[in-house]
């Protein structure tokens, strides 16, 4: 399911034998490239919340400088990628696919946990036709691809329902205090269509989604979740947040926190307009 070769293996917990612990290690892949939107925010909540739960939390960042290899993402126990305009998308790609896409792969494909926002997420598929028309190769770990289609972008406030796989995952259940929606908004020019066996994260209720035609919104793979919502997502939907950190660190259910604000928010951003 990769263009990539495989290179060394990378140990991370699978699927029902996460053990639990009481530090989250994050990896942010290019902090300064792709940050669109407030898009950092999405550490900020993984980091406090986690921290409020009496949950160590280390941020490690991972950019073109960084030399990524097997001991590093052996610490990670949750990936994280932000959006980004074409040209950021373009900056990093190549050294995305060549230098760390491999270890992403073999980390992912394992049952990491990652949350892809927007240009990330586009560039999990095979690959993305930016908006000047210049092709940029994906890292095919999943089978999709987006182009950016002649047209108005896909601009607004966005709801939509998260896919039965998530509300069913006990770690979504005993963490959920909001509902089975998910509040954020869009701004990109790319249409994502997946393969027919792909998994979308969400049904839109109100948003553009993946391609403003077949109402999947986003892609969920294993613990790997790609959204085109920005918002930033965790801080708007903390259930999501809080499925994420309990995920990571194979922690069915975390400490309740006092969300009443947030759960407003989040209320409240059902009702913007598009
Ligand atoms: N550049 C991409 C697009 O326009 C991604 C934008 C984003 O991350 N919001 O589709």
């Amino acid at each position: 399911m990769t263009n990539l070769n495989k290179s060394e293996k990378v140990a991370v917990p699978t699927k029902g034998s996460q053990k639990s612990s009481k530090k989250l290690n994050i990896g942010w892949f290019y902090p300064h490239f792709l940050n669109l939107y407030g898009d950092r925010g999405n550490v900020e909540i993984l980091k406090e919340r986690a921290l409020r739960c009496d949950i160590e939390v280390e941020v490690f960042e991972i950019s073109l400088e960084t030399t990524l290899d097997a001991s590093l993402m052996n610490k990670l126990n949750l990936v994280f990628m932000g959006g980004g305009p074409d040209l950021s998308q373009q900056k990093i790609y190549k050294d995305f696919l060549d230098k760390k896409g491999s270890f992403l792969v073999d980390f992912l494909e394992a049952n990491g946990v990652g949350l892809f926002i927007c240009g990330s997420y586009q560039l999990l598929g095979n690959y993305y036709k930016s908006a000047d028309g210049s092709i940029l190769e994906g890292l095919g770990f999943l089978d999709f691809y987006t182009e950016a289609r002649e047209g108005p972008r896909s601009i607004g406030n966005a709801v939509a329902t998260l896919h039965e796989d998530i509300l069913s995952d006990i770690y979504f259940q005993k963490n959920n205090t909001i509902g089975d929606e998910i509040v954020g908004f869009e701004n990109h020019g790319g249409r994502t269509y997946l393969s027919g066996d792909l998994t979308p994260l969400a049904t839109t209720t109100k948003a553009f989604g993946n391609n403003s035609r077949d109402t999947t919104e986003g892609v969920l793979y294993k613990n790997t979740l790609g959204t085109y919502f920005h918002g930033p997502v965790l801080a708007r939907n903390p259930h999501l947040a809080d499925f994420l950190i309990a995920k990571a660190l194979g922690i069915e259910e975390l400490a309740k926190l006092d969300d009443s604000v947030i759960v407003s928010a989040h209320a409240r951003s059902k009702e913007l307009a598009r």
